[in-house]
Formats: C-alpha cells, structure tokens, sequence
C-alpha cells in the first residue's frame, strides 16, 4: 500500500478481505469485511455502500409503517419490536443501530473519509462522519450533503498496535452481528499507551466505549 494507505470507495468487500497488505497493515478491517453477509454479497457490495447502507430497522423497511426516518411522526421501535435496537445512545428520537461492519474498524483505526461533491472535496475524520439522529436530521445517519459522495477511506500508518475483531452472531449465518468490537491498542513496549475500543450494532453511530477504553490504559500485555 503507499505511504498514505488509502481505500477506494468502489472496492469490493471481497477484495478488501482479500487484500494482502489490508490483512497485514489493518487486519481488523480484513476480520470486519470477510464476515458480511455472503459471499455474493462481498461480491457485488462496496466500501461506500456499506458504510453509507441506511439502517436494516424492520420498520423502515416496511412500507407500511410510517416513522421519523421516513417523514412521519413517530418512532415505532421504543412500544414494539425492539430487541436488535440501539442499547448505547437510544435517547431517540430514532432508535437505530448503525448497520455497517466496516464503520467500525475505520473509526476504531481512526480513518479519515474523503468525500467530493459540488463543491468540490473534503475530509473528514470517520469518528466524526456518523451522525446521531436529531429532529432536524433524523432522516440522514452521516455528514454527506445531498451532492456528495464518499470517494475513499484514507487509514493512518497503524505504528506499534495491537488490534482485535470480535463479533457476536445468534448463529452461523448471512444476518448482521448482534453485537461487534474492533480493539485498537497501541503500544508502548509491553503497556498499552492509548485504545481505541468501538463498538458495532448497539448504537446509532460506531460507538467508542471509553469505559473499556480506561480500563484498559496502562495495562500490561
Ligand atoms: C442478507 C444480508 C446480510 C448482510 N449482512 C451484513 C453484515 O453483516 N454487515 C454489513 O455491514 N452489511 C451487511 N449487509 C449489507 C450489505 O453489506 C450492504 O447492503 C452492501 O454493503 C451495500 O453495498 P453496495 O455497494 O451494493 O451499495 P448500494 O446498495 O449500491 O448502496 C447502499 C447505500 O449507500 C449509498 N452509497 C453507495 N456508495 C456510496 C458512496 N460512495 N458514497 C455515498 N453513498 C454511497 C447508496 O446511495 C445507498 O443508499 C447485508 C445485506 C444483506 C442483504
Ligand atoms: S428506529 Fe428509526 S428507522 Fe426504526 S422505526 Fe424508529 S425512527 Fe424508524
């Protein structure tokens, strides 16, 4: 990869799992793309549309029920079937969980998005990209103006890291995780100087755990 390690957007999830210096520099972004969904989904599905997929929330993809993301007035999920919605940050007003896998990985290795559009280009820190819902935005889940598109993924020089994947599934099957981490520790000899710990599927956003994060701080390893 070259000096900047960057990601374009059009790449397939396939290739992505299957890059060799992707699984040598940044293996948590390889662990996060082999385990979507199908092989025929890694092979027709991007990195933009996985990290700009919107919510797999059954209300919003029943056309019958009319809620917040879709222009309605309510959010259908707090007094009905609710149990893959957000645990982190559900104070509303939609109780999403940030569908993407590799969402997760990026902002854990602290990526930083290029998006170009009308205007012209821009970056932003994956960390900031993700948006909680609000009343003025609850239809949008991310910074992108309507005019743009997310052209790559660029992934700082990982340095002395220690990083882990974990996923946690009902089975052995094509559905999203319930739940997932990326770890990120970097490292200072044998003690962990700095973590990044975010968690995937249990919050609107990528979720950085900073409670896990602490915890960790000044552990030996
Ligand atoms: C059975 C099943 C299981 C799945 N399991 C998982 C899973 O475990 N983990 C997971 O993360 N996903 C999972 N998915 C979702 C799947 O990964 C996404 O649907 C896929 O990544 C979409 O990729 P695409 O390139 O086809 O995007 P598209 O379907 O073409 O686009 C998806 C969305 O992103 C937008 N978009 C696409 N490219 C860009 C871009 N460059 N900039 C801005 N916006 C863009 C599109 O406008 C659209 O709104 C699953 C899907 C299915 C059907
Ligand atoms: S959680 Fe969000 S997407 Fe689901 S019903 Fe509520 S407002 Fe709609």
């Amino acid at each position: 990869m070259p000096a900047e390690p960057k990601i374009g957007s059009a790449m397939k999830m396939v290739d992505v799992a299957e890059h060799a210096e992707i699984g040598r520099m940044f293996p948590a972004v390889a662990a996060a793309a082999i385990e979507v969904g199908t092989p025929q989904i890694r092979n027709a599905g991007t990195v933009g549309g996985n990290v700009n997929q919107r919510p797999r929330c059954w209300y919003f993809r029943q056309e019958e029920f009319n809620c917040y993301k879709k222009g309605g007035n309510r959010c259908f999920s707090p007094a009905g079937e609710n149990q893959y919605h957000a645990i982190f940050g559900n104070e509303g007003p939609s109780h999403i969980v940030h569908p993407s896998s590799l969402a997760v990985p990026f902002v854990a290795y602290g990526a930083t998005f290029r998006v170009a559009g009308a205007n012209g280009e821009r970056t932003v820190p994956a960390a900031e990209y993700f948006t909680m819902p609000t009343l003025q935005n609850v239809r949008k889940e991310n910074v992108l103006a309507d005019d743009e598109i997310l052209t790559h993924v660029m992934l700082p020089a990982p340095g002395n890291v220690k990083t882990g994947h974990y996923e946690v599934r009902y089975k052995e099957s094509h559905d999203w995780p319930l739940a997932f981490t990326t770890v990120v520790l970097t490292m200072n000899g044998n003690t962990i100087s700095s973590a990044r710990v975010v968690l995937g599927a249990v919050a609107p956003i990528p979720w950085r755990s900073k409670a896990a994060e602490a915890a960790a701080l000044c552990r030996s390893v």
